[in-house]
Parts: structure tokens; C-alpha cells; sequence
């Protein structure tokens, strides 16, 4: 058995170094540059998806009981719009960019030229199991790249069925799924890549951010985080409710920008506990067993259900095992030393913690890791600017919850402890390119100023040059 496993894994090592050296010969022919061959490839991956949809949707139900509709409104309409979006700016993302020249380089011209950087790895999360794996795939095509995607292993079908859409429709020397878990992902790790895009945990980001350092390779790092969410006493309670609901449920609490604990100011907190109440009952059949989605697998509904201080509960609390069901739960008269304040809930649990002075819980907030969202809801712009001024995040939304995400042109990614770098739209190709410097001088003038013998002289007028 022992020796099975052995070449099983000498097996698996030889095809990743396989298609890695047939992907880096692709990239060296020059072809993934040509513009339009990215935009068919692009076009390609669409027509895919959109034929395959209903297989798609079949796997994540099965996976994790996520909704058709769920599916469509958080994963294959933003990969469907981040495709159309490359497509129609290529030309221009791509363009070599002219920048102004400086008096010492004069007469000359300088420039920035974009280019891929050669064969990238895209490790995925499981929570959207499509977008986080083909967001990134499609920038980095976009930019004009050779792509290895390893997605997550959790969600087992919709990794299968992304092997099977994409391995079987691309030549692996310029798009390969690669599946495993951690065995195969260390394995895949201890090549050299130009560009390594991870989604997960911050744990696991440590882990892969130290293997590519060995290959001094760079990265970018999607991680997680608390995301604290504020309820300030002028807000729209009605509104703010309803979108703190959509946001934190949606996924069952599975996302990583969701609002991971509240922050209510202390005079609305009856009404905004209650709000809360009187929403959820009026939605009920959306939250129940039969509709709601499902917790990834018993190791979460494990470290979930310890979360739910039955002292603590205001609203729901209602576990079943064999459902891997979490009811909407809402935990109030919460502090910062509760255990479900020490890591990101990630799950259908809501803290509710009060404040009356908005200095003291900033200074909480600063006092802990950089979270990768924030959220306001409120009008008094003394308080808004306040928070956003004096805490570091990734980003946010004002009376919004995980909204900014569907806006191409906010670039998303966290900070600190919620990772580094950025994608989507713009921010995307960007992230899977190299913008190479370029100055060309001009022959038609010459002075001998920075040319040795160094007079004293010369340094005089260096000294007023840099002046100007
Ligand atoms: P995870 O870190 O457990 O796994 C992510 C990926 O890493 C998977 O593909 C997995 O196979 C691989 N992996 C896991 N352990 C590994 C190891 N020891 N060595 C090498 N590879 C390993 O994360 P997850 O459970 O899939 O996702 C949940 C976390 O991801 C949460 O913290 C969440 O906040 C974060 N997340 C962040 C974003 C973002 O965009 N910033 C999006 C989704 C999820």
C-alpha cells in the first residue's frame, strides 16, 4: 500500500511538472500575449460556462444546497461580467502607457509597457467555489497568462466539474485544473511559478506565502478577517436590517466579507434587536431547513455550533446535525472577550455588541488585525469619517453590506492580516501583470555633466537642476 501511494504521488508530481514546463513553452512562444487571442479565449470560457450552467448548478447543490439563484447572483454573473469587462477594455488595459520624462533624460521619451508574466497558479477557496477560482483564472487570461487553477477540495463536485469544463475544452499548456487538497496543493507549491493568487484562511496564506518565497515568486494573498459592522443611532433602521440580513446570511454566513459581528450604538439597541426579529419571522421558509444553505461539512458545523453561547442567544440557535444546519442565530449582550469575538465566525451567527462611545470601540478595533471589510450604516458624517480615518481595512460599503464587491471598479482585496494585493476589473490585470519601465533617449542631444572627470562645477549646476 506504502509503495502505491508512493508512486501515486511520484505519478502525480511528473504530470504537474508536466503540464507547468508544457505551460511555460506556450508562454514562450509569445501566443497567450496576442490580444486576440486572449479576447477568444476569453469568449471561449464564457460559451462554456453558459452551456454547462445547468451542470454547475447541479454540483454546488449538491455540495452545499446552494440555491440556483444564489449561484447565479453571486458567482456566474460577476465571472460572466469580469469576462465581458476584459474582453471590451483588453485594447486599452493593454496599451503601452506613456509617462512624462524628467529634465535629466531630456530630450527623450518614457513609457510603460504591460506584460503577463508567465505561468500563474490560482489556489481557490470553497465558499464560491466558481467565483473565487475563475474570477482570478479570467485576469489572468485577461493579462496574458498560461493559468493553473487548483480549486478547493471541500466542494467536491464543483471542483470536478471545473476540471472536467476546463481540462477537457483547453490544451493544458494554457489552462489546467488541477484538484487536490493540502497533500497535492504542497506538491503543486515546490514549483516555480510567475505569480502565485491564493484565496483562504489567513493560516493557510502563511503557508503559501513561505513557499513562494523559496522561488522568490509574487503573490497575492485573499484572506479573511472580522469584519466589524456599524449600527449608528441616526441609520435607516428598517433598510440597514434588511441589508445587514441579506449580507450576513446570504451563504449561510459563508463569505468572507460578510459582516462577522455588529456594533450597535446603545440607545437603538432594543429596536434594532427587534427589527432584526421582526424580519427574519416575516421570511421565515427562506431560513429553514429545506431552503437555507448548508454548513461546507461537520468540521464547521462542529466549530460553529461551540460558537452559540445558549446563555447569549436573542434570536435562533437552532443546529442539526444531520442537515448540517445553522439557523440564522442572533447573540446579544456580546463583549469583545466572548469566545466568538476571538475568530472570524464564518457561519449563520451574529454577535451584537453595544457601544456608547464610539472612541472606545474604534480603539477595541485597532487594538485587534487589520479586518478585510467594514461597514456604516448611519448619516452622521462626523462619525462615518471618523471610522473610515482612524481604522484599516481592505474595504466597505456606507449603508451597505458586501455590495462594493459587485463593483468592478473598486479594486478588492484586504490588508495586513486580510491579505495583500488586489483584483477584479482594472485592479485584475493589473494584478497578473508586469509593468516594465521603459526610457528611450533620444541621441540628437548630449552633455558631458554626469560623465566622470566629476567637477566641482558639475555638481553646482546638478545642484541647480534639482532645484527646478
Ligand atoms: P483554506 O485556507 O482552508 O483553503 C484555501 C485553499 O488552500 C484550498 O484550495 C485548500 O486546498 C488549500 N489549502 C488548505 N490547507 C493547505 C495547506 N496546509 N497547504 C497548502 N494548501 C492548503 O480556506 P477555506 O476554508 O477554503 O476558505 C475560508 C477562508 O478563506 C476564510 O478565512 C475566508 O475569510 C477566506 N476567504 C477569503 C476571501 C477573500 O476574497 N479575501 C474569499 C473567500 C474566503
Amino acid at each position: 500500500m506504502e509503495n502505491y501511494l508512493i508512486m501515486q504521488r511520484s505519478q502525480y508530481m511528473l504530470n504537474i511538472t508536466k503540464i507547468i514546463q508544457q505551460q511555460q513553452d506556450v508562454f514562450n512562444t509569445g501566443q497567450t500575449s496576442d490580444i486576440s487571442f486572449r479576447a477568444e479565449q476569453l469568449k471561449k470560457l464564457k460559451q462554456l460556462l453558459q452551456k454547462n450552467e445547468k451542470d454547475l448548478y447541479a454540483a454546488i447543490y449538491e455540495d452545499f444546497a446552494k440555491s440556483e439563484f444564489e449561484t447565479y447572483m453571486a458567482e456566474l454573473s460577476q465571472i460572466y461580467h469580469e469576462i465581458n469587462l476584459s474582453i471590451k477594455n483588453l485594447s486599452k488595459w493593454s496599451k503601452v502607457k506613456k509617462v512624462p520624462t524628467n529634465l535629466a533624460n531630456y530630450p527623450g521619451k518614457s513609457y510603460i509597457i504591460p506584460e503577463p508574466l508567465g505561468c500563474v497558479l490560482v489556489i481557490g477557496a470553497w465558499n464560491y467555489p466558481y467565483a473565487l477560482s475563475l474570477i482570478p483564472l479570467v485576469s489572468a487570461m485577461a493579462a496574458g497568462n498560461t493559468v493553473i487553477l487548483k480549486p478547493s477540495e471541500l466542494p467536491n463536485r464543483t471542483s470536478k466539474i471545473m476540471a472536467q469544463i476546463i481540462n477537457q475544452n483547453f490544451a493544458s499548456g494554457f489552462l489546467a485544473v488541477i484538484e487536490g487538497g493540502i497533500d497535492e496543493t504542497t506538491e503543486i507549491l515546490k514549483h516555480r511559478f510567475d505569480k502565485i493568487f491564493f484565496t483562504g484562511s489567513t493560516a493557510v496564506g502563511k503557508i503559501i506565502y513561505q513557499a513562494a518565497a523559496k522561488n522568490l515568486s509574487p503573490i497575492t494573498l485573499e484572506l479573511g478577517g472580522k469584519s466589524p459592522t456599524f449600527v449608528l443611532k441616526d441609520c435607516d433602521l428598517k433598510i440597514s436590517v434588511k441589508r445587514i440580513i441579506w449580507a450576513k446570511f446570504l451563504n449561510a454566513g459563508q463569505t468572507c466579507v460578510a459582516p462577522d459581528y455588529i456594533l450597535v450604538d446603545k440607545s437603538i439597541e432594543k429596536d434594532f434587536l427587534n427589527e432584526l426579529k421582526q424580519q427574519f419571522e416575516k421570511n421565515n421558509e427562506f431560513y429553514n431547513q429545506d431552503s437555507f444553505v448548508k454548513i461546507i461539512n461537520n468540521n464547521n458545523f462542529q466549530r460553529l455550533q461551540k460558537l452559540i453561547d445558549e446563555s447569549k442567544i436573542y434570536y435562533g440557535g437552532e443546529c442539526n446535525k444531520n442537515h448540517r444546519y445553522i439557523s440564522p442565530t442572533i447573540l446579544e449582550n456580546i463583549t469583545f472577550d466572548d469566545k466568538i469575538m476571538q475568530d472570524e465566525v464564518f457561519g449563520p451567527i451574529l454577535p451584537v455588541i453595544t457601544f456608547e462611545n464610539l472612541d472606545d470601540v474604534i480603539s477595541k478595533i485597532k487594538e485587534r488585525e487589520k479586518p478585510l471589510s467594514c461597514y456604516i450604516y448611519g448619516n452622521n458624517k462626523k462619525q462615518i469619517d471618523k471610522i473610515l480615518q482612524q481604522i484599516s481595512f481592505g474595504g466597505g460599503a456606507i449603508n451597505d453590506s458586501v455590495m462594493h464587491l459587485s463593483n468592478s471598479n473598486l479594486p478588492f482585496g484586504g490588508v495586513g492580516n486580510s491579505g495583500f494585493g488586489s483584483y477584479h476589473g482594472k485592479a485584475g490585470f493589473e494584478c497578473f501583470s508586469h509593468h516594465k519601465s521603459i526610457l528611450h533617449r533620444s541621441n540628437w542631444f548630449e552633455t558631458s555633466l554626469k560623465y566622470p572627470p566629476y567637477k566641482k562645477y558639475k555638481q553646482n549646476l546638478l545642484q541647480l537642476i534639482m532645484r527646478i
